[in-house]
């Protein structure tokens, strides 16, 4: 990377958005490694840390409180400088017979899979501007590409990711930005073991995976590679595109 360029990780502090981090921080950025769960910033932070990679930790931010992410992408443009990457990769599961979606089930899976995203881009996007050069990455979910029972409010929200990247690309690609979506399909985390604990897969994370064109589960880091491109340099040509990480489950 030509020069010194900051990027903002949501949910940075576990599984995938851990992933990133630590990629984009070894590709060069400075990262900021945002997260609701503090200790899990500052954790992932001190491992970019001790590789002699440039990082810091924004802990205890809910990407779906607009003051919260104001404050915290001021906070990295002081720390770091301009706000030139962005990855929207915190999110929330949710898994509920539809006529037993409330209304706080369908909010909150709004408020911070898709307003989430919303903030952060509107926050980050004026240092893009300014800079005539930016990199948008939103995680969404395979499951946008087939739609899923009992994940009606979550397909809902991640959909809407879908559609806030297409728009974004065409609206942001004369100013330099690209802006795209990874949907992530069965990839080993945190998030995934819950719904395996929970009974919520249908079976065993083990058992899906064997099932899988490729025969197994999804990385973190594989996520974290795609990701690295497409806020690479490189990349400049990629914009408005869904490029699905699922080891074959969804084509
Ligand atoms: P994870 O639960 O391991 O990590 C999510 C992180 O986001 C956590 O550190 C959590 O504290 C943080 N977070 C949650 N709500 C937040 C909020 N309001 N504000 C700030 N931070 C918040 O999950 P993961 O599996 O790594 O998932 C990462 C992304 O990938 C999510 O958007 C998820 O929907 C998507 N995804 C994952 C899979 C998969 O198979 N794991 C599949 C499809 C989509």
């Amino acid at each position: 990377m030509s020069r010194r360029r900051a990027a903002l990780v949501t949910g940075g502090g576990s599984g995938i958005g851990r992933a990133i981090a630590l990629r984009l921080a070894e590709d060069g950025f400075a990262t900021a490694v945002l997260d609701l769960d503090t200790e899990a910033a500052e954790r992932v932070a001190g491992e970019c840390d001790d590789k002699g990679y440039e990082a810091i930790a924004v802990g205890g931010v809910d990407v779906s409180d607009r003051a919260q992410v104001d404050a915290a992408v001021r906070r990295v443009r002081t720390e770091l400088g301009p706000v030139l990457g962005l990855v929207n990769n915190a999110g929330v599961t949710g898994f509920k017979e539809f006529l037993r979606i409330t209304d706080e089930h369908w909010d909150r899976q709004l408020a911070v899979n898709l307003s989430g995203p919303f903030y952060c881009c509107q926050a980050a996007v004026p240092d893009m501007v300014d800079a005539g050069w930016g990199r948008i990455v939103n995680i969404s979910s395979s499951s946008t590409h087939s739609g899923q029972p009992y994940m009606a409010h979550y397909v809902a929200a991640k959909s809407g990711l879908v559609g806030l990247t297409k728009s974004l690309a065409l609206e942001l690609g004369p100013r330099g930005i690209t802006v795209n979506t990874i949907p992530p399909g069965f990839v080993d985390t945190p998030m995934l073991r819950g719904s395996e604990r929970r009974g919520l897969l249908g079976g065993s994370v083990d058992e899906h995976a064997r099932l899988s064109p490729v025969r197994r589960a999804g990385r973190p880091a594989d996520i974290a590679a795609a990701c690295s491109y497409l806020m690479s340099e490189e990349a400049g040509y990629v914009t408005g595109q869904v490029i699905g990480v699922n080891g074959g489950r969804n084509t």
